[in-house]
């Protein structure tokens, strides 16, 4: 296997597998990582080696950028194993695409797609053994670019490091949750960071959603910062609403994360002939087409779940419940199956988004 020519590219495989210690039933999302990981450096103004070497821990100086000024962006993104032992990314160059838009806003250098993805696929194929086949089964992968250079200057890095390590995932039905549509905090503001995947992003979501979690909701449904009415966001999702028959989710903004799931769920919805509309939604609309007995179904979109079912939200210290909806006639299992279908390989990928 060979990178681009111009790429300088090393692999160091681990003494011994850890595979066999792994108990794949029962892993705890995000706890276990495989046995390789990539790594890769840049200094005076270009990326160097990409160095594919044993997952662990790493050494740094405690004046490093990122411990202060926290230039850190990553993505999230799995791999999938088909019945005849192939592993499959879903669509990896719209995370190499949104993950150098990160880097951007957050004055990080851009990083080339062969580092990103076929260095990628590199390590995937030595750690293959780690992608099970099998409904709900694969393979989290987490790259991620810090800043590293020393010395409390706050200003932008001159010396970055991207990284990615993989980590095996589980896929279990989590039940639908209750959700609090926010009324205070925000994620985002315009001119801000919100389109993208930095890490300051879910630091802050940390306290308003713990203060939701202990009013009773698992997951905050994210405002606009100046009016809080415009429904933007779920938790770490996309969101849906369905009203009627229509889907309607937000247009991504300087707000609003370009979620993978997201761009796909509607194509796939307007494949099987729902009407979708992409467009800002606003509390008062949701509380209207509730009260009409209209609104039947809330769920986010994202790549850890792929589809979440929501069955009420709370506004204002009022709660609204959802109305039951047949697994056979609920839009959110419809587009769930048929996104893990192609993810998984079980159902034809007409959209040519698996490589
Ligand atoms: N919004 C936010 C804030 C997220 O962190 C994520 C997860 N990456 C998403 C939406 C969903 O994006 P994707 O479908 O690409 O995972």
């Amino acid at each position: 296997m060979s990178l681009e020519k111009n790429v300088d590219f090393s692999i160091q495989k681990a003494e011994k597998s850890k595979i066999g210690s792994i108990d794949f039933e029962n892993v705890k999302f995000g706890s276990v990582f495989t046995d390789h990981m990539l790594v890769c450096h840049y200094k005076d103004g270009a990326w160097g080696q990409v160095e594919i070497k044993p997952y662990g821990p790493m050494s740094f100086e405690p004046s490093m950028n990122v411990f202060h000024y926290g230039q850190a962006i990553f993505e999230g993104m799995k791999a999938y194993k088909d019945e005849n032992d192939k592993v499959w990314l879903f669509r990896p160059r719209e995370n190499w695409k949104r993950f150098n838009k990160s880097a951007e806003r957050l004055a990080m250098p851009h990083i080339d797609e062969t580092r990103f993805v076929d260095g990628l696929k590199a390590l995937l194929q030595l750690d293959q053994d780690w992608v099970r086949k099998g409904e709900g089964n694969s393979l989290y992968i987490r790259p991620f670019m810090i800043g590293t250079h020393e010395g409390v200057v706050a200003g932008p890095s001159t010396e970055f490091m991207f990284c990615i390590i993989l980590s095996p995932a589980r896929t279990y039905y989590s039940g639908k949750v209750k959700v609090q549509i926010a009324e205070h905090y925000s994620r985002a503001a315009n001119g801000g960071v919100g389109s993208t995947k930095c890490s300051g992003n879910y630091a802050g979501q940390f306290y308003p959603t713990k203060l939701a979690q202990e009013a009773g909701y698992q997951q905050v449904i994210w405002t606009d910062d100046t009016t809080h009415t415009k429904l933007e966001e779920a938790g770490t999702m996309n969101v849906f609403f369905r009203i009627g028959d229509t889907l309607i989710t937000a247009p991504t903004s300087e707000r609003i994360l370009d979620g993978v799931t997201r761009k796909s769920l509607i194509a796939i919805a307007e494949s099987k002939g729902i009407k979708v509309e992409v467009k800002s939604i606003v509390v008062q609309e949701l509380l209207d087409a509730h009260a009409k007995g209209e609104l039947k179904e809330i769920f986010g979109a994202g790549t850890a779940v792929t589809v979440g079912q929501i069955e009420g939200f709370a506004y204002q210290d009022k709660y609204y419940a959802l109305p039951e909806v047949a697994d056979a006639d609920a839009y959110a299992i419809q587009l769930k199956t048929a996104l893990q279908g192609i993810q998984q390989k079980r159902i034809e990928d007409t959209f040519d988004w698996t490589e």
